[in-house]
């Protein structure tokens, strides 16, 4: 964790840094989804909206999930979105 608060310094005094993690390829049921994601350290990183910057870092549901209730993932690149589903609307 040292070198991500290393990495919050040089992003308070605008300066460059160098991120510790490389985002990963999203898997959904063991395929790859074309989507990419956060790692695990990065996903619990106090840094990370920051670091991965607020207009592209996005806190979404599990976009293949077809769950009613999908875990939330951060996402850094998508090019897989969720599918929408017409909901039935009584007629
Ligand atoms: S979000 Fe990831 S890469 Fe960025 S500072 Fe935190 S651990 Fe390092």
């Amino acid at each position: 964790m040292k070198s991500a608060e290393d990495n919050f310094t040089a992003l308070k005094e605008g300066k460059p840094f160098k991120r510790c993690y490389d985002d990963v390829a999203e898997t959904f049921r063991s395929k790859p989804t074309g989507n990419r994601v956060l790692g695990f350290v990065c996903s619990y990183c106090p840094y990370k909206l920051p670091c991965w910057g607020r207009d592209k870092l996005q806190l979404l549901p599990q976009q293949q999930s077809k769950g009613k209730n999908p875990k939330w993932v951060w996402y850094t690149s998508v090019t897989n979105p969720r599918e929408e589903t017409e909901e039935f609307n009584g007629g």
